[in-house]
């Protein structure tokens, strides 16, 4: 069908295409990355007006309607949601693209039907996977969403028999994807297949907690452009299917970062959350402290503690995000390092909720970008820093992730902050991180508690430091 439309139109989806390209290399590196989000943007636009200028469109009200409706949920959307909430609103977004790539099937599958159209094998294929990844992509990223925003817990969810209960939703579907290969317009065992897909996604993300979330949030990005690519097909639509295609491939790249940063191979995070039963739950931290005790200190100590430091390293984590305290941050930094104090910044893969969430919030507070240190960089380095200062981070420095095997955090590397000679941590109380586990570090002789929001304890550090 994309063979009769004008050569206007494949030109100008040709353009687009180069452009989110060239958008995607520019969002490689945080200098250029805005100018690549608008690149990609343009691109977007014109694929849009292109596709509307389709001889194919049959009722543009409905069309007018959906953009103004879309948009102005979209505008309010950007003017409410805080900077904190970004993360469960990109897994939202992420959902009601894999949720519109599978209606296009399902659109498809009534027009087939009610006209008692052929249908071939390609496109019949192409149906019921767009069907089957839009439907787990809507499921998986809305319940992702619900963990994010703690609307369910975050820690995995496990009961008895769920990997026999998982391999017989995968049995109905391909048992159904093929009998309506014979029967296309079977509307029951299609209802029944899309119904499968949907199970399939709460089933992929309840068994995920702790370390391996970021892994899945990346795989399900990498979905909603697999399922775009296969409506791509379903209405053989060039731009979809290249558009599709860029983000599946970029999210399948994003997903092997996370992996390996998070020392976990694919197959072990999908095949332990598909596959693993009951007795394999985690055990999580109670938060009951037991005859532990912690050194609290005030901010005066601690603006001592890091002032008279020779080497600090922030290491900022979902609580720096929570209380928007980036800015006091790079306050603090740049009072310590004019006091000839060597600062750095520790950047953990998974810290905060959403991959890249420090260096976001970082760039927004303009801290260059060569203060910023990966793991593998920053932990070998503990060892000769005086003070490491944790900011609302907890999971990512927590040395469970290396000791205890009934960690949900077990095996993810963490930033070795227990290494350095001092360790001060800003928190509110003592509650656990996202993955629900209580944090040894603490407890340890070398950490003291600075108690209080992360905004406020570094505005009152940053007070105290001037005073030294
Ligand atoms: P954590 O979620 O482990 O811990 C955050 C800590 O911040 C809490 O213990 C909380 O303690 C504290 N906190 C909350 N609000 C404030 C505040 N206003 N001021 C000061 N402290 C505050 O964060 P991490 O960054 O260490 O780890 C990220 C976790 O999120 C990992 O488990 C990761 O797997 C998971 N995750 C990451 C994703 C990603 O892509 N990056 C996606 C999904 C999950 P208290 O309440 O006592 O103050």
């Amino acid at each position: 069908m994309t063979d009769f439309l004008p050569t206007g139109i494949q030109l100008t989806y040709l353009i687009a295409a180069s452009l989110f390209i060239l958008g995607l290399k520019k969002l490689g590196s945080p200098a250029t990355a805005r100018q690549g989000n608008f690149v990609a943007a343009v691109g977007m636009l014109l694929a849009i007006v292109a596709t509307m200028l389709d001889s194919h469109v049959l009722n543009y009200e409905m069309i007018l309607i959906g953009l103004a409706i879309g948009s102005v949920i979209g505008v309010i959307g950007a003017y409410k949601v805080q900077m904190t909430e970004m993360p469960q609103m990109v897994g939202l977004l992420n959902g009601l693209g894999g949720a519109a790539s599978g209606l296009v099937a399902i659109a498809e599958f009534w027009r087939l039907r009610q006209y008692n159209e052929l249908v071939s094998v390609d496109a019949n294929i192409s149906m019921l996977l767009d069907v089957l990844i839009g439907g787990v992509t809507f499921t998986g990223s809305t319940l992702a969403f619900a963990k994010l925003q703690g609307l369910v817990t975050g820690k995995p969810i496990k009961f008895p028999f769920q990997k026999a209960f998982n391999a017989l939703l995968l049995v109905t579907f391909i048992a159904g994807g093929a009998y309506l290969l014979i029967a296309p317009h079977n509307l029951p065992v299609f209802a029944a297949v899309t119904i499968v897909s949907l199970i399939l996604g709460v089933m992929f993300v309840i068994p995920i907690g702790g370390g391996d979330m970021p892994v899945v949030i990346s795989l399900l990005n990498s979905f909603s452009g697999l399922a775009a690519a296969a409506a791509g097909f379903v209405v053989m639509n060039n731009m979809l299917i290249i558009a599709g295609a860029l983000v599946g491939a970029s999210g399948i790249i994003l997903t092997e970062i996370m992996c390996k940063a998070m020392n976990r191979s694919l197959i072990s995070v999908l095949f332990d959350a598909f596959g693993s039963e009951a007795g394999a739950v985690a055990s999580a931290g109670s938060g009951d402290t037991g005859d532990k005790s912690v050194r609290s200190i005030d901010p005066e100590e601690g603006a001592m503690m890091l002032g008279y430091a020779r080497s600090v390293v922030i290491v900022p984590g979902y609580g720096m995000a929570v209380a928007q305290a980036q800015h006091g941050v790079r306050e603090l930094a740049d009072q310590l390092e004019r006091m000839g104090v060597d600062v750095k910044y520790a950047i953990h893969p998974v810290a905060g909720r959403m991959p890249g969430h420090m260096n976001v919030l970082l760039a927004e507070a303009n801290v260059p970008y060569e203060q910023l240190h990966d793991m593998e960089d920053i932990n070998p380095q503990f060892d000769q820093t005086d003070v490491a200062l944790i900011i609302g981070a907890n999971d990512v420095v927590n040395p469970a992730a290396r000791t205890d095997e009934s960690s949900p955090i077990y095996g993810m590397p963490i930033l070795e902050v227990d290494r350095a000679k001092h360790t001060i941590v800003i928190k509110r109380g003592m509650s656990a991180g996202f993955a629900g586990v209580e944090n040894e570090l603490f407890y340890k002789d070398k950490t003291t508690m600075l108690f209080g929001s992360a905004k406020d304890m570094v505005g009152k550090l940053v007070s105290e430091v001037k005073q030294l």
